[in-house]
């Protein structure tokens, strides 16, 4: 365990006291030339690099009128300063979603607006300047864009635009984060994050369609680029190999096999993740998402269906279409992309799987609402359906079922720690200080009801927490898939 202290769990969620600067040292490994250039971006900070970033910066609040209203209409109320789970965990207030904005917003008012250019010190303007760019680095990368300080805000302001922003302009000058540049070269070059090739992907499906025979006798299929099948499974290459995702990744194969769904994975298209969304530039959004349109076209597929993972849902739901659309070629009768709970709920709904609940028994069951599905995006044809379905798939799988308080869920949910391209070892004091809020109403209902497993549809959010939990003294194991309780509790052949 990391040289920091684990913050405190209260009965009683408590607003920290201000400790200036307390995260100032917490900033990931800067990205190489070799994981920069890939990408497009320099491979060292350029020589007339404050230029270079106030003309970037120009450019996007031309492009994004979001971004502008976000930088002019902050006045200052007050109400995100206590919403953000890092300032809660870390009591840093530059981690207050307000303050966080200002970094950029000051060097805004500097270079695009009247005030700032004659009376920079009336408005709170600043240069561009070497002291400048070093905060931007480290608080920028202490914001994990789960918008929940949005949900807050009078005015919508969304600080995760901001920081995807900060991040696309510090990308521009050469100075770009490792962890999430190394991933994106990744794709690019292999078509997942792990840089897994296709013998590799294809063996550790062959072993997963051995493991499950020997465990249910049933000839569950795990099929990799299979042309003329009915549904392309896009899910994060996590699936493939890692406790506590594996278990999900069977679970809707066991869907597949009992609906009577034609199915493949492709290794072109391997990864649901597209970490360009975590540093906000738009062009490698569309390299890595382009791959999965490439697959769907060439396999001849009829529907995209997207595995447990929250970013990779917000990118489907709320970009595929502009990014990789029209959609012209799938099967009009389903929605596209359609979320792997969506059809495992309707395949419920209709009676076409049978569920023992029992098999689940040793499991007090709660759900985490990952931010990207909570906050970015919807499920399904009803408001709200991105609570609804996933709750109604773990409640058809088991029978004990404790949401956590309301503060802590839906719309409200608190950020794993680990989001926004956060999840490196480099992070790990924020990322065990960030978690803090949530670990905090998972408490409440590990003593209260005596829940003993949390549920969650997104890889990060799993990763992290399998990382954390120990931090709070909670047992690792406890964070698993919504699909791995699927997995225990469908019932393999008895329906036709
Ligand atoms: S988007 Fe999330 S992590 Fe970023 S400032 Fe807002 S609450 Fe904090
Ligand atoms: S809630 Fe909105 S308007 Fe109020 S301080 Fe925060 S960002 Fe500014």
């Amino acid at each position: 365990m990391a040289n920091f202290e684990t913050p405190a769990l209260r009965e009683y969620p408590i607003i920290p006291l201000i400790h200036a600067g307390t995260m100032a040292h917490s900033k990931p490994f800067v990205a190489k030339a070799e994981y920069q250039q890939p990408l497009g971006f320099p491979g060292a900070l350029v020589d007339n690099w404050e230029s270079v970033a106030v003309k970037k910066l120009g450019e996007l609040v031309e492009e994004s009128r979001a971004l502008r209203v976000f930088l002019d209409s902050c006045v200052k109320c007050g109400a995100c300063t206590d919403k953000c789970h890092y300032y809660l965990g870390t009591s840093d207030p530059k981690n207050m979603p307000v303050a966080r904005q200002d970094l950029l917003r000051s060097v805004y008012r500097r270079y695009y607006t009247l005030a700032g250019k004659f009376f920079p010190k009336l408005v709170g303007a600043r240069d561009m300047t070497k002291d400048v760019l070093d905060e931007w680095y480290s608080y920028f990368h202490q914001c994990s864009q789960c918008r929940r300080c949005s949900v807050f805000c009078p005015y919508g302001i969304d600080t995760a635009e901001v920081s995807m922003a900060a991040r696309d302009i510090m990308d521009t000058v050469g100075v770009g984060q490792k962890y999430s540049n190394e991933i994106i070269a990744k794709v690019h070059k292999i078509g997942n994050n792990l840089g897994l090739p296709e013998p590799a992907l294809r063996n550790t499906l062959d072993g997963l369609e051995e493991d499950v025979k020997d465990e249910t006798g049933v000839d569950v299929k795990f099929p990799l680029d299979e042309k003329g099948a009915e549904v392309l499974l896009i899910t994060p290459s996590a699936d493939f190999f890692a406790e506590p995702h594996i278990d999900g990744l069977i679970g809707y194969a066991k869907v597949f096999h009992q609906a009577g769904i034609r199915w493949t994975l492709s290794s072109h298209a391997s990864e649901a993740a597209n970490f360009s969304m975590f540093i906000g530039n738009h062009d490698n959004l569309h390299k890595v998402a382009i791959r999965i349109r490439e697959a769907a076209l060439d396999l001849g597929v009829k529907r995209i269906v997207v595995g447990e993972c929250g970013h990779a849902w917000r990118v489907a739901y709320s970009f595929w279409n502009t990014l990789i659309g029209p959609f012209d070629f799938l099967d009009r009768n389903y929605p596209v992309p359609q979320h792997i709970c969506e059809m495992t709920y309707d395949l419920i709904q209709r009676g076409a799987l049978t569920l023992d609940r029992s098999a689940n028994d040793g499991k007090i069951v709660t759900y985490h609402d990952s931010c990207n599905v909570a906050r970015a995006s919807r499920m399904g044809s009803m408001p709200g359906g991105q609570f609804v379905i996933p709750r109604a798939v773990i409640k058809a799988s088991v029978n004990k079922f404790h949401d956590m308080e309301p503060g802590s869920i839906h719309e409200s949910t608190f950020c794993c720690g680990g989001g926004g391209g956060l999840l490196t070892d480099d992070l790990m004091e924020l990322r065990v200080k960030g978690a803090q809020p949530r670990m905090q109403a998972l408490q409440h209902v590990v003593e209260n009801h005596g829940v003993n497993y949390m549920a969650a549809i997104c890889a990060i959010c799993k990763t992290q927490f399998a990382k954390v939990l120990p931090y709070y003294q909670f047992p690792m194991d406890m964070i698993g898939s919504v699909h791995g309780l699927v997995s225990k509790a469908i019932q393999l052949g008895t329906k036709e």
